[in-house]
């Protein structure tokens, strides 16, 4: 049987809709035979999504996606086929767990700014016991609350970047994050290279660095690519010698332009990430 790969997705333990459960009942309705749970600086998620697997015979990689900051900027480097029991990654990400909360009270004191209230408490709320708050938690209250009309418009108003509830967090740096998902025998992958606004020349400092740090991957087809892009992050993929991952990044079921598992094949000439993982 051939295998369907979906190696980047998130359930209700960081922002994602659906919890590990559902996720994984989804995922085996869409054919998916080999999906990785790569929640935002969390791994919550896994235990109830191995489990979830096991009952509908799907493979589960243990995943995370990681925030990062090189020079000033925001990369999400994917760690795929990692050992949550790891200390060393469990240490690393309690540091960016850490940034993660401390960032949750000042985007809520920019919004009361603004004379929007309540939305540090609706958003801990939202996320649960253990959930890790994105901005996306308080897109969703934003809209809620009717100051918004979508959740891009809460991003275009308040929340992306220069705007008023924006601010600027310094993450994990590049070699700490690579090296967490190393130790914690996973293989480092560049999430969704075309979402970062950079020029041909800043990504290719960025992938440089990422490669000596010990990168080992870069995300080639994602949920929204188009042919243009999926050539070029092949290319990347190839001049920088780095193995090539297939994710949707599906977060919500009301996003109808992403679905677990509904991937574009690989071009011919990169190798498959999932070769270089058990
Ligand atoms: P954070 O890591 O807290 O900065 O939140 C990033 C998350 O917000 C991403 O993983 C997306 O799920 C979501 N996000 C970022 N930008 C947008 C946007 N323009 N529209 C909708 N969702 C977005
Ligand atoms: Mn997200
Ligand atoms: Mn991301
Ligand atoms: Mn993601």
């Amino acid at each position: 049987m051939t295998e369907k790969y979906d190696l980047h997705c998130h359930s209700t333990a960081s922002d994602g809709f659906l919890s590990p459960t559902e996720l994984l009942k989804r995922a085996h309705e869409q054919g998916v035979t080999a999906l990785a749970l790569t929640d935002h600086d969390t791994i919550n998620g896994l235990a109830e999504a191995q489990q979830a697997a096991a009952a509908v015979n799907i493979r589960l990689i243990n995943g995370i996606e990681l925030s990062v900051t090189w020079n000033s900027h925001c990369f999400h480097i994917v760690g795929l086929g990692i050992n949550p029991e790891n200390s060393v990654l469990q240490a690393g990400i309690r540091q960016i767990q850490t940034i993660r909360y401390q960032r949750v009270a000042k985007i809520a004191k920019l919004l009361e700014k603004k004379k929007i209230f309540g939305a540090y408490d609706a958003v801990i709320a939202a996320a649960g016991d253990d959930g890790m708050i994105t901005r996306s938690h308080f897109a969703d209250f934003l809209l809620a609350q009717h100051h918004v009309t979508s959740e891009q418009e809460a991003f275009d108003l308040y929340l992306g970047q220069g705007k008023a509830a924006y601010t600027n967090t310094t993450w994990a740096g590049l070699e700490d994050a690579v090296s967490w998902i190393k130790q914690a025998g996973g293989v480092a992958v560049l999430a969704h290279p075309m979402r970062y606004d950079l020029t041909a020349s800043w990504m290719k400092r960025f992938l440089t660095a990422f490669k000596e740090a010990g990168g080992a991957g870069i995300e080639v087809i994602t949920g929204r690519f188009n042919p243009d892009e999926v050539r070029r992050s092949a290319d990347y993929a190839k001049n920088f010698g780095l193995a090539a991952s297939v994710g949707s990044d599906f977060h919500s079921p009301k996003n109808v332009w992403v679905e677990l598992g509904r991937l574009a094949p690989l071009p011919d000439a990169v190798s498959p990430v999932w070769e270089l993982f058990g």
